[in-house]
């Protein structure tokens, strides 16, 4: 094998790898995004729930929000 054979092998193999690179961190950025899309809430905490619209905190037998009046998860 030639010195330019060996070079170009290498050349091809940095390439492919920062390829994957690349992909991988796409990937993990897409997961990052659709996971933020949830709301930063949760649903429930002990004996209250947290409207998902406003943030307001709610008893957990409630079905909509007392101040947005919007109907509550769960
Ligand atoms: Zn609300």
């Amino acid at each position: 094998m030639t010195l330019i054979n060996e070079l170009l092998l290498l050349i091809a193999a940095v390439a492919i790898g920062i390829g994957a690179t690349y992909i991988i961190l796409r990937r993990q950025r897409l997961e990052r995004d659709a996971r933020s899309k949830e709301s930063p809430y949760g649903t429930s905490t002990e004996g209250e729930k947290r409207c998902p619209y406003c943030g307001m905190f709610n008893l957990w037998t409630d079905r909509n929000c007392i101040s947005c009046k919007r109907k509550l998860p769960g």
